[in-house]
């Protein structure tokens, strides 16, 4: 081979990886996130079936077609209905700190487009998994389906008080924020389990890892985020009962 090839070549293989990532094609640019962004210098995830789920799912194929080209990025990405699907970094990291088995049963709180429920997915038995707005789940339940998930159930509504039919779960995963815990969530959790949850007002919130262990609740904050706000009941303040002196007949 001639030098002249040889350089030509070298600058050719040389642009190639310089190419945008859009030009990549899903599976290739899935694998450059899973090493930059989740394995690489300065990120921590470690667990191998972790890491192995997030190269399998299919992120593009849970955000509008116009955004395909933008999946495999560092960064949350709007689905509508002013939602967005999580940064692939905090789906793999809240997925590691539940340090999910086999067998085990999950219930997530915010479905949004279903990505973090199919990661969930290929590394549990089931997912349970709600969603305040109609549409989403819908859509989330008919994308779950096209793409053979077949042991996710979506259901839509206010996840505040869980999934109580098919309670106790093994782990717990929400994706919004409440400002605290919602006492359901805690109860429908085995002994034993695990919940993550960001919990804060909305723009000063903590991720916390919450264990109960013997009836005990321990409680550890992991990592300051940004999740959008939990709706429906848990933003409605308790209604007042009456106090005894209230309701003495005048
Ligand atoms: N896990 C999602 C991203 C979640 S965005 C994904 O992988 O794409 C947060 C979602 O929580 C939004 O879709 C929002 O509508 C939903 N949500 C907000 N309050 C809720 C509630 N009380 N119950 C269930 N879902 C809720």
């Amino acid at each position: 081979m001639t030098v002249w090839l040889r350089v030509l070549i070298a600058v050719e293989m040389a642009l190639s990886r310089l190419a945008p990532a859009a030009e990549d094609t899903p599976a290739l640019a899935r694998q450059r996130m899973v090493a930059e962004q989740l394995s690489g210098p300065g990120r921590n995830i470690t667990n191998a079936l972790v890491l192995r789920a997030m190269g399998k799912v299919p992120r593009h194929e849970f955000v509008p077609e116009r955004l395909r080209s933008q999946a495999y990025r560092d960064c949350p990405l709007p689905i509508g209905h002013d939602q967005t699907i999580s940064q692939p970094y905090i789906v793999a990291f809240m997925t590691e700190q539940l340090e999910p088995q086999p067998t085990d049963r999950v219930l997530e709180i915010g479905t949004g487009s279903g990505y973090q429920a199919a990661v969930l997915a290929e590394l549990v038995a089931n997912v349970y998994t709600v969603e305040i707005i109609e549409e989403l789940a819908r859509r989330a339940a008919a994308d779950l389906k096209r793409l053979g998930y077949t042991n996710v159930d979506v259901r839509a509504g206010d996840g505040y008080k869980g999934w109580p039919e098919a309670a106790p779960f093994d782990a717990i995963i929400v994706t919004c924020a409440p400002e605290k815990v919602p006492p359901a969530l805690i109860e429908q959790l085995k002994d034993g389990g695990r919940m993550i949850i960001p919990v804060g007002s909305r723009w000063d919130q903590e991720l916390v890892l919450l264990r109960k262990q013997g009836g005990r609740l321990e409680r550890q904050a992991v990592l300051p985020v940004l999740f959008v706000p939990m709706r429906g009941q848990s933003q409605r303040p308790e209604v007042a009962k009456p106090k005894a002196a209230d309701v003495t007949p005048h």
